[in-house]
């Protein structure tokens, strides 16, 4: 893997233009700008890899807006050793960004070409999450609880096993909505279980599908 001074270069600009949008977090900003985000798309969009914008990345899915990744990744408030589980791994993107804040993650797709590609390509970059191919509305309840959970799709509703499946204290970020805009939605799980629910502004995502939707 090539990442050269001029990808370096870029990748600062890139930050800095997420910085003026308003992401404050320093160690989403940090972890932003070590994950060399043109490895994780095709040759022919290395161009686009340092705009802030959503690409195609095959399957019919897209590698998320880096906004929107910190975005996500600021409201989650990582902190070292975190035990996260992500519904959407698609590219890897997302899983990179959450492995350079430090957290131990767990992710789930639900497409095989993209699993096998990314399960391949993220380890051989340095990335060692746990893939599991299979349905994020179920999450992973063998491997629960978990400090905080990360949907990288828009759900049509709130799956109650992501719900179950959070510490006392850990927090679920998910967007929700079927049309074509959702709502980035962030549950508290409190210490006597209740939740508490804050809504974010409109974001787009591609459909979490459920699994009569599969092809
Ligand atoms: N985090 C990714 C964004 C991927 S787009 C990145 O940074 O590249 C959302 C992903 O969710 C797609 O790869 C899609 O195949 C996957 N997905 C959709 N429905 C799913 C489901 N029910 N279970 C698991 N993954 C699902």
């Amino acid at each position: 893997m090539e990442d050269n001074y001029r990808h370096k270069g870029l990748r600062k600009k890139l930050v800095e233009e997420i910085r003026a949008k308003g992401i404050t977090g320093e160690n989403v900003l940090q972890a932003l700008e070590k994950v060399p985000r043109h490895v994780f798309m095709d040759n022919a969009f290395l161009g686009f890899a340092y705009q802030d914008k959503a690409f195609p990345i095959g399957s019919g899915q897209t590698i998320s807006q880096p906004y929107t990744v910190a975005f996500q990744s600021q409201l989650l408030e990582i902190t070292k050793g975190d035990k996260v589980l992500e519904i959407g791994t698609g590219s890897g993107y997302q899983t990179a960004v959450l492995l350079e804040l430090g957290a131990k993650v767990y992710t789930i797709e639900r497409q095989k070409a993209l699993y096998d590609k990314t399960r391949q390509m993220l380890p051989a970059i340095g990335y060692d999450p746990k893939f599991f191919y299979g349905d994020g509305y179920k999450g992973l309840p063998a491997f629960a609880p978990f400090d905080k959970i990360l949907v990288t799709a828009g759900a049509p509703f709130v799956p109650q096993p992501l719900l179950d499946q959070l510490k006392p204290g850990g927090r679920l970020v998910i967007p929700v909505g079927s049309g074509d805009v959702q709502v980035m939605t962030l549950f508290i799980k409190k210490h006597d279980l209740s939740l508490e629910k804050h809504e974010f502004g409109s974001f787009k995502f591609v459909p979490l599908l459920t699994e009569r939707e599969w092809k």
